[in-house]
């Protein structure tokens, strides 16, 4: 048989996302519920993917496909496509097997042309109604097929209004909306050399072609480069018969949550519209009413919608965001999903779904984003300094969360100030699609204009970043670049606090506080870790870092990395002593000076991790790094060896490397230079041996050998690891245990890791750079040309942010199998920067790791991946 691209929503189940993306399976699960849902079909992903493959063109099978379900619906409707006695007007609405909000635009009302749309009048003896359809679809269709400027279209509105002297759509008669039809089919032509398309089946196959392309729209790029989205998922289109919510004062239109998406309260929360079409209720022409309200308008309609929302929810097993609209007193609900939410709601939701029965604890897990968790992890404002001060205005709590910064009045001024390293709010009148990365870069967003549903704060939700939307005292002049609030003006120096969560707004800065991570947050870290395999360690260079991470549950150091400690004050002159020493006395003089300060941040680490095992890693960047560059450090560093200028500069010069990356670096180093491998072996071992004494903690130093590419590197730094050691416990009359492995980022390791693992006692993968020699990409320029990548879809995401599975974890799960054949009990772990990152995780645990290691905040969003993992793994 033929393959099947087009299902009607009867012949489709909620199963079938993959195949009819997540609003055509809702669509036909509800239809299968017997839920008032207009009739329709679902052209699939499959018929977008060959879309594709075939240069942009529908084939001749899928086209009669399309005609034979638009018979079956018209058989149950009852009604004609392009018939002006009894029109079928349709919908054309994308939808992706995730959903992405507002990505693809939805055609209403397609069908109606200059002699449908006089049956229309003539049928529901409404023509105002008619006109008012025809005119939005022309809109629709000129902007999402044909590409023209939707502002045109609104300024020849706004014309109309003005020469009437009228301020609302509402007040347009029949015979303004057959003007402004006759306006933009003028406007059509003038444009585009051609006839505003009366054909309904031109239209339609020319809406479905315009979903199909909208997938690759700029913004849907973005929109899955930042969810993790693959590219060749595709989109399906759903075609569905109309309804309508404008077909006067008995019908309207709405869109409600069974939760609170900002808070995860438990109640309906959501808006309405009576006489009014699609997004009317988004778009903020009228002002709409809160869902509470439909209980007076229509108190049949709003108990029935309560019902199946209820419905929905218990068998979704989760928030659900509906869309409905009311045809002249008859509810109908036209798209129901889980609804996007907050991490403060998500983490809510997910607990209080398993407390009243809903669903288990891991499918509850699986409700929350993990890269959503940090939201939830960064500061609030300290209650105690919050009672003391008097908001200067409020706005709308539009996404939570505490915000301080000076204000910045474009999102280009909010990105530049904000990568000078200032902390800046985005203070504007209302924000648009080009301000994303303004909002991005900002502490915070601010809007004079604008609901809960507005771009800022939907935008500013999605991100995780504060947001005080709709401030009707605040007063912005761009130019001026001034912000006045109550007669008193503000400008780009100036310090504002934001609470995301209450919608105050304060003068100067308030004391922030580190977030509280107990309660629900605690319950479902509890979760995960009753179902995760894959342990979560963190990457910490100081006790603080490493005090965080243990708070948010962190099971030991994966990475430690030595030279940061030599960066700091009063240290870096004793290094560069060292590196600039001809001779190995002196240089073992400059170590001796840096021996105590690095056995001391040994101790404090190990008195945070306790019996935590630790794993340092061996001094790794390239040395020229730490050379003098000014010629105050040029001079203070000869006075101190007894040198000149001059011969400084000469080493300095001579020291000089063409490719850094790839250069006198990681364990080279304590090939050229034992001693540097001595002095911290010493470290290393004399800070456990104290620590042990003196609190009695079992420490267990995992020490690290960098940038390995050859086992013979290994064991030569092993041998003056394990002699020194063996010297230092020999001395103190006492035993520690400790290990030593290497890293694998040099792709010849992997290759060899068998030989290796001889060696090592363990692996970790630094996959930062071993990313960079796999692709042969520099981490530190790479930024400058994906963005090409991306357009030219060579690329689909960063590779140093999400492991790339085919080539560098090839390399990962071949080092891995051939490391145990070697060492059947070697320890293996990650410490890149993927070791945060959700799907990274997931393929680490799938390859069989034992731990992922990742920045401090970054613990508890590895933890619920590392769950998230082992569920899916399990089914
Ligand atoms: P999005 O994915 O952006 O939410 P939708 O496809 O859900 O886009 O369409 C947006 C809105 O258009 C819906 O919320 C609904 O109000 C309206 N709409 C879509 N299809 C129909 C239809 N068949 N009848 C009436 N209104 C519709
Ligand atoms: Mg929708
Ligand atoms: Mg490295």
């Amino acid at each position: 048989m033929a393959k099947k691209y087009v299902y009607l929503f009867s012949e489709g189940d909620s199963s079938m996302r993959d195949l009819l993306g997540g609003k055509g399976a809702n669509l036909a699960e509800m239809t299968n519920l017997g839920f008032p849902v207009p009739q329709g079909f679902t052209i699939t992903t499959q018929a977008c993917i060959r879309y594709y493959e075939e240069g942009e063109l529908i084939c001749n099978d899928i086209l009669e496909e399309i005609d034979e379900k638009l018979t079956q619906i018209e058989q149950i409707t009852g009604k004609k496509f392009g018939d002006s006695k009894n029109p079928l007007l349709v919908s054309v609405r994308s939808g992706a097997r995730a959903s992405m909000p507002g990505m693809m635009d939805t055609i209403l009302n397609l069908g109606i042309n200059d002699e449908v749309v006089k049956g229309f009048a003539a049928l529901t003896g409404n023509p105002r109604f008619a006109y008012d359809s025809y005119r939005r679809f022309i809109q629709m269709f000129s902007d999402v097929v044909m590409e023209l400027p939707k502002s045109t279209f609104e300024r020849i509105i706004d014309d109309l209004k003005a020469e009437k002297g009228i301020t609302s759509d509402g007040e347009f008669t029949a015979d303004d909306f057959i003007k402004l039809v006759e306006l933009f089919k003028q406007y059509y032509k003038e444009q585009l050399n051609e006839d505003f398309p009366q054909q309904p089946k031109q239209q339609l196959i020319a809406a479905v072609k315009a979903v199909f392309r909208s997938w690759d729209n700029p913004r849907a790029v973005v929109y899955r480069r930042m969810n993790d989205i693959p590219h060749d998922w595709g989109t399906a289109v759903n075609v569905q018969a109309m309804v309508f919510g404008n077909s006067g004062d008995e019908s309207g239109t709405g869109v409600a949550f069974t939760r609170n998406p900002s808070t995860g309260e438990k109640a309906l929360y959501g808006e309405f519209l009576m006489n009014a079409q699609g997004e009317d209720v988004v778009a903020g022409i009228r002002t709409p009413n809160p869902i509470a309200k439909l209980e007076q308008t229509n108190p049949q309609v709003y108990k029935q919608f309560v019902e199946i929302s209820t419905n929905l929810e218990r068998y979704f097993k989760d928030m659900q965001d509906l869309e409905f609209t009311i045809e002249r007193g008859k509810l109908y609900i036209l798209q129901t999903r889980n609804g996007k939410r907050t991490a403060q709601a998500a983490v809510r939701i997910a607990v209080e779904l398993v407390e009243e029965g809903l669903c288990t604890k891991e499918e509850a897990l699986m409700k929350i984003d993990p890269k959503q968790l940090d939201d939830l992890l960064h500061p609030t404002f300290a209650a105690s300094e919050l009672k003391k001060r008097t908001p200067i205005a409020s706005g709308l709590a539009a996404s939570p969360g505490a915000a301080v910064g000076k204000i910045a009045f474009t999102a280009e001024e909010a990105k530049k100030r904000a990568m000078a390293g200032e902390k800046v709010l985005l203070v504007r009148l209302e924000t648009s699609p080009e301000d994303i990365e303004g909002i991005n870069s900002a502490e915070g967003i601010l809007t004079a204009r604008g609901g809960m549903t507005s771009h800022a704060a939907v935008v500013a939700r999605g991100m995780g970043r504060c947001c005080v939307a709709g401030c009707g005292d605040l007063v912005i002049d761009e130019e001026a670049k001034t912000a006045t609030i109550h007669g008193v003006t503000y400008g780009p120096n100036d310090v504002l606090s934001l609470n995301g969560s209450t919608g105050y707004i304060y003068e100067g800065a308030i004391p922030t506080v580190e977030p509280e991570v107990g309660g629900q947050f605690k319950v479902i870290m509890d979760w995960a870790n009753e179902v995760r395999r894959l342990k979560v360690r963190t990457n910490a260079d100081t006790p603080e870092e490493a005090k965080t991470a243990v708070e948010f549950g962190a099971e030991g150091i994966g990475l430690c990395r030595t030279e940061h400690m030599f960066f700091e004050e009063g240290r870096i002159q004793p290094m560069r002593e060292m590196i600039l020493a001809d001779n190995k006395e002196d240089r073992k003089k400059a170590l001796a000076k840096i021996l105590p300060m690095q056995r001391d941040d040994f101790k404090a680490i190990y008195e945070v991790m306790q019996d935590l095992p630790v794993t340092i890693r061996f001094l790794d960047p390239p040395l020229h790094e730490f050379l003098p560059q000014k010629e105050e450090d040029m001079k203070a560093v000869a006075k101190e060896m007894g040198i000149t200028v001059a011969a400084v500069k000469d080493k300095v010069a001579a020291l000089h490397e063409v490719n850094p990356m790839l250069g006198h670096r990681g364990c080279r180093l304590a090939i050229t230079y034992p001693e540097i491998a001595e002095m911290q072996t010493r470290a290393i071992i004399e800070a456990a041996v104290e620590v042990r004494e003196e609190k009695g903690y079992n420490i267990l130093p995992e020490i690290m050998i960098p940038l390995v590419g050859d086992v013979k590197e290994l064991r030569y730094v092993k041998d003056v690891v394990v002699r020194t050691a063996e010297a230092v416990m020999e001395e103190k009359g006492v035993k520690v245990s400790y290990e030593v492995g290497t890293m694998i980022e040099v792709p010849r390791a992997a290759l060899l890791a068998d030989e290796i693992a001889k060696e090592a006692e363990f692996f970790s993968f630094g996959t930062n750079d071993l990313t960079q020699m796999t692709f042969g990409f520099s981490r530190d320029d790479v930024a400058k040309f994906l963005d090409d990548y991306y357009e030219k879809q060579i690329f689909e995401s960063d590779p140093f942010a999400r492991v790339d599975q085919k080539g560098v974890g090839k390399l990962v799960k071949m080092a891995t199998e051939l490391g145990r054949s070697a060492r059947p009990d070697i320890k293996l772990g990650v410490c890149g920067e993927h070791g945060g990152d959700p799907s990274s995780v997931e393929f680490f645990n799938l390859v069989g790791l034992d731990y992922v290691s990742c920045s401090p905040f970054r613990v508890p969003i590895a933890r619920l991946a590392a769950a998230q993992a082992a569920i899916k793994q399990s089914k």
